[in-house]
């Protein structure tokens, strides 16, 4: 006990050390408040960059104008100080994002089930029903509302 930790002071005059903290710390006041980067942003940011490569290759200026007004779109929602409209945008981004996950993965099932299954959609309540392939014409049951229809399986 009471023997000085020589690593306790490293970098206590590092100048530039100082200066980084004291950037950071206006970033940080300036940023108080403000929507700051969340994933529409980061989406955006990914979209900026694919354009600027689309226009790199095609050598089409419109990519590039795209490039810019999403760029200054992009840091007009990360520096806007109406959080709530900014995290509504956020949110509808986020189930755009789920609700294409999900259909995408539906259709990967179903092409993976294409081979023994075929499937229909109720002529009443629109719910799709699976059925096995290769038994004729058959009296479907919709699971769902109980309406029966004929479809060839
Ligand atoms: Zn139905």
């Amino acid at each position: 006990m009471g023997t000085m930790d020589s690593g306790s002071y490293v970098g206590g005059t590092d100048v530039s050390k100082k200066e980084a903290t004291e950037m950071r710390e206006k970033f940080y006041q300036f940023m108080m408040g403000r929507n700051g980067v969340d994933e529409l942003a980061r989406m955006h940011s990914w979209l900026v960059l694919v354009l600027l490569i689309l226009g790199i290759f095609t050598r089409l200026g419109i990519f590039s104008v795209l490039a810019l007004v999403l760029l200054v779109y992009m840091y007009f929602r990360v520096f806007s100080r109406n959080t709530s409209k900014r995290y509504e945008e956020n949110q509808k981004y986020l189930n755009f994002k789920y609700n294409r996950t999900v259909s995408w993965n539906r259709f990967k099932k179903r092409m993976a089930q294409r081979r023994d299954y075929r499937f229909y959609k109720c002529p009443m309540c629109k719910q799709e029903v699976r059925v096995p392939k290769g038994h004729g014409k058959i009296e479907i049951t919709c699971p769902k509302c109980r309406e029966q229809f004929i479809r060839r399986s």
